[in-house]
């Protein structure tokens, strides 16, 4: 392990924010975790910096200042089918591991379940964080176990899909244990016979474009892979983190309130009756699509999506977000959410 100080963050964050670490590692063990860990802890202590901050692929992050503190780099490896049953095999994935990554390794091995999430950004470790979703499909659908290692105790946690108390891009590591636990292994529970879910978006359309008449998990993520790189911006080439907010959701009441003002609206049921709005939509609405001050933006072919178009600090894309919130609030009374985590 070799440890950099003042070390910078640009190459390691998707929004291409220049900020650094006074501190920065990578560690590839639980032990190496466990060693950097301990040595944050006694500097945190001792000089009274801001706590351990744990980096995967930096898909998901916002930096808003340079980090007085340690930060370290989850770079743990492995995939490995562990067990399996009648129906499901069991994969055992290191939390450093590439997801898009471990999306192909499954469908070589014709392991499905994980093809609507293909070309998402970031690491296996933060997968679980955020209960990530894309086309119809969560984390929490293919989710077995993870193992999390406790800052504060100083050991391995196992965490059940109940544990994770997984919800709309939630679970308890964002917010009942924020800063606690750093994940080092998730355990998949993956189908041996594919339940296909192409119901969602432009999948159907993009697989008879293709000329597909058998359906493959190959197909559907090949699918999913064009239409992502067809909307998406690649941070490689514009600085984002995906979508900055959350959809948020309304009560069945507030929906129709708000359809008789704007019968385009856009809504998709939700639980407990609920009714989820496309914060994309809202932001459009609202006039923010395409809106560019200095070098941060709003996307024009995405709204959802905030960018660097190449030197914007975080707290300009920061005070962007708010504006955009303040005024979506005020054209439909609609609190947005951040869904970027935001140091
Ligand atoms: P990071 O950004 O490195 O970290 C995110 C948060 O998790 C931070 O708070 C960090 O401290 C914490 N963290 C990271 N690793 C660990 C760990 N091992 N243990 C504990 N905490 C940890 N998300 C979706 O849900 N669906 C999408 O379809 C989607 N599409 C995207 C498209 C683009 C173009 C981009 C840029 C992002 C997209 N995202 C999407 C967001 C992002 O890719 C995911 O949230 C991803 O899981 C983040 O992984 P990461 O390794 O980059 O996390
Ligand atoms: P889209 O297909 O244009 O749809 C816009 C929004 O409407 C999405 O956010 C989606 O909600 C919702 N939606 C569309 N069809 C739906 C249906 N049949 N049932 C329920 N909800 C529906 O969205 P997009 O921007 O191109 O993204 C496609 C998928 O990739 C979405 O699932 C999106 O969440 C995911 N994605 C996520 C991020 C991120 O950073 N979190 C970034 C890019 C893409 P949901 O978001 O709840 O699915």
């Amino acid at each position: 392990m070799q440890i950099q100080e003042n070390f910078s963050l640009r190459k390691y964050n998707s929004f291409g924010i220049e900020a650094s670490a006074r501190f920065f590692s990578t560690f590839s063990t639980t032990e190496e975790l466990a060693m950097l860990a301990g040595d944050a802890t006694v500097f945190q202590e001792n000089n009274n910096v801001e706590p351990l901050l744990v980096l995967g692929g930096g898909s998901n992050i916002l930096f808003t200042h340079d980090r007085n503190g340690w930060v370290i780099k989850n770079e743990i490896p492995g995939i490995e089918k562990i067990n399996e049953d009648e129906n499901h095999v069991y994969v055992a994935v290191g939390a450093g591991e590439n997801w898009h990554k471990l999306v192909l390794h499954t469908i070589e091995n014709n392991w499905a379940g994980l093809e609507n999430l293909s070309l998402i950004p970031g690491n296996t470790g933060a997968s679980p964080m955020q209960n990530i979703g894309a086309y119809g499909v969560e984390l929490k659908d293919v989710f077995f176990e993870l193992e999390a290692w406790h800052l504060q105790d100083k050991t391995l946690v196992k965490f059940s899909a109940a544990d994770c108390g997984f919800g709309y891009r939630e679970s308890v590591f964002k917010n009942k244990y924020r800063n606690q636990f750093v994940i080092t292994k998730v355990v998949f529970r993956l189908n041996k016979t594919p339940q296909f879910n192409i119901s969602y978006g432009a999948i159907k359309e993009e697989l008879e474009k293709a000329g597909v008449t058998t359906l493959t998990i190959k197909a559907v993520s090949d699918a999913v892979v064009r239409i992502r790189q067809s909307k998406l911006p690649d941070p490689a080439v514009i600085g984002n983190a995906g979508s900055f907010f959350k959809n948020p959701e309304v009560t069945a009441e507030q929906f129709e309130q708000l359809r008789n003002a704007c019968p385009s609206i856009v809504g998709y049921p939700a639980s407990l009756g609920k009714v989820k709005l496309a914060a994309g939509w809202l932001i459009e609405q609202a006039g923010w699509k395409g809106f560019r001050v200095g070098d941060a933006g709003c996307h024009a072919k995405q709204a959802l999506v905030l960018v660097n178009y190449g030197a914007a600090k975080g707290s300009e894309i920061l005070s962007l977000s708010e504006k955009i919130k303040a005024s979506v609030a005020e054209k439909f009374g609609v609190v947005l959410h951040t869904e970027v985590n935001v140091f």
